[in-house]
């Protein structure tokens, strides 16, 4: 497998690089340099595949020859060990249910795929990778759980102490074994920028191995792509397909995307949106105007500046005569919703439906019966980016209910919590990683 950089198409870097690096040094993000379609004989008769399967196939026919297939076989079944299971809510309304994994979110897949292929391409190395990792909340929750205990690896996650949720802070903090966790006297943004310190730091990256779980590695996108077939193959046969995506960053829709190109037949994408619009915007106007992130309920959305917008444009690029934009908007519809229309859609599908969906899906129901309105008959899948339990008090305040916790989440509680607390210091950080790493 060959990838390039969206700054730089025509530079290849291997697999194993895009990887272990995350970020091209030019800044732009890694695509694969060719997207082959599945084979035939797979992608038309998806139902007779298992999951497991089909992850086999996307993944031998993206990644090529970059990885032997006992290997790859491997890797795919330690990160796809939990199921994506489609919920019927009426004839032409489906719930893509992706939070079936430890974090309860769909970042799990990407989580877990980027830890197997950075412990493989580690293999073989005398020192451990160390994974260094700032989280507002939820990302540090599905990394730590992907790398959990995978040979060769150690994570250090930093999060801001006082401001992320209780449940956050357990996901973080209770798995102990390869990851520790650091809880820093400052801000987000305070821990983002001791990480990228110490990456700029010689003395550090010669002494350590060090590596980020950036959320734009390739390696977290390609994974995605698993499910948007293991949801097809479970829709009636011959429908036309619509997937709605509540979006942030974008990389569950762009995996969508790479999904489509390897041939599924998806008539077209909803990029779903809080407040924080500006897809919506630029598909609605052809300008993109990124700009601060607004709180919202639906905050793991709250993303002013989307950073996978520029893997969106590098797949539009402007083919024959129409434009980047005309590309992209033929295949793709943005909606945004307030918060008071997402906790009436949360009490509608409840009500509706017997269906608790947490505030993001909301949105998701809301953009796609948007979409229905104006294009009738599409077989309309929303993805339900994580369980309704992440944000118990939300929900059971905007529904007036008792929402179910599944165990893995109920178990949290008990556990209890370790970190190592420090100040919002690159050099104090410098010297724990000194002492405690190399
Ligand atoms: C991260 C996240 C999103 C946004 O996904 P992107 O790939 O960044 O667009 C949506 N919902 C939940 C629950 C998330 O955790």
């Amino acid at each position: 497998m060959k990838l390039y950089s969206t700054k730089s198409r025509g530079h290849y870097t291997s697999l194993r690089e895009a990887v272990l690096r995350g970020l091209p040094p030019d800044n732009g993000l890694y695509m694969p340099a060719e997207i082959p379609a599945l084979p035939s004989d797979i992608l038309d008769n998806l139902p007779a595949f298992s999951f497991t399967e089909i992850a086999m196939a996307v993944s031998r026919t993206l990644l090529q020859n970059a990885i032997p297939e006992a290997d790859l076989r491997q890797i795919v079944e330690e990160a796809v060990n939990f199921p994506a299971p489609v919920v019927r809510l009426d004839e032409q309304k489906y719930v893509l249910e992706l939070f079936h994994g430890p974090s309860l979110a769909f970042k799990d897949f990407g989580a877990r795929f980027m830890a197997q292929l950075m412990s493989y391409f580690n293999r073989g190395e005398s020192r451990e990778l160390v994974i260094l990792v700032a989280t507002s909340g939820d990302t540090g929750g599905a990394v730590a759980a992907g790398f959990y205990q995978t040979p060769g690896t150690r994570v250090v996650i930093l999060y801001p102490s006082g401001k992320v949720s209780a449940l956050q802070e357990k996901q973080l903090t209770t798995l102990g074994h390869n990851i520790t966790a650091l809880e820093i006297d400052g801000t987000f943004d305070d821990c983002q920028a001791m990480v990228k310190q110490a990456f700029l730091d010689p003395e550090l990256t010669e002494a350590i191995r060090l590596t980020s779980a950036n959320s734009i590695n390739i390696s977290r996108l390609i994974p995605q792509a698993f499910y948007y077939f293991e949801a097809y193959k479970q829709l009636p046969a011959g429908s036309d397909v619509v997937f709605c995506v509540p979006s942030g960053n974008f990389g569950n829709l762009t995996a969508g995307l790479l999904a489509q190109r390897m041939g599924l037949p998806v008539k077209h994408f909803v990029a779903a949106t809080n407040a924080n619009d500006v897809v919506p915007e630029y598909l609605k106007t052809g300008s993109f105007n990124p700009r601060p992130s607004q709180r919202t309920l639906s905050n793991a959305m709250d993303v002013g500046n989307p950073s996978n917008f520029a893997r969106m444009q590098d797949l539009y690029q402007a083919m024959e005569q129409r434009s980047t934009w005309n590309n992209m908007r033929a295949n793709i519809s943005g909606y945004r919703f307030t918060d008071e229309e997402t906790k009436a859609a949360m009490r509608e599908v409840y009500e509706r439906y017997g269906y608790v969906i947490d505030p993001h899906g909301a949105v998701g129901y809301l953009a796609l019966q948007s979409n229905q309105q104006e294009n009738p008959g599409t077989t309309g899948v929303i993805l339900e980016t994580a369980h309704p339990a992440k944000f118990l008090p939300d929900v059971e305040a905007v529904l007036d209910q008792n929402v179910e916790v599944p165990q893995r989440l109920a178990e949290l509680s008990g556990l209890e919590k370790e970190a190592v607390f420090m100040d919002a210091d690159f050099g104090v950080f410098k010297s724990w990683l000194q002492d405690n790493l190399s």
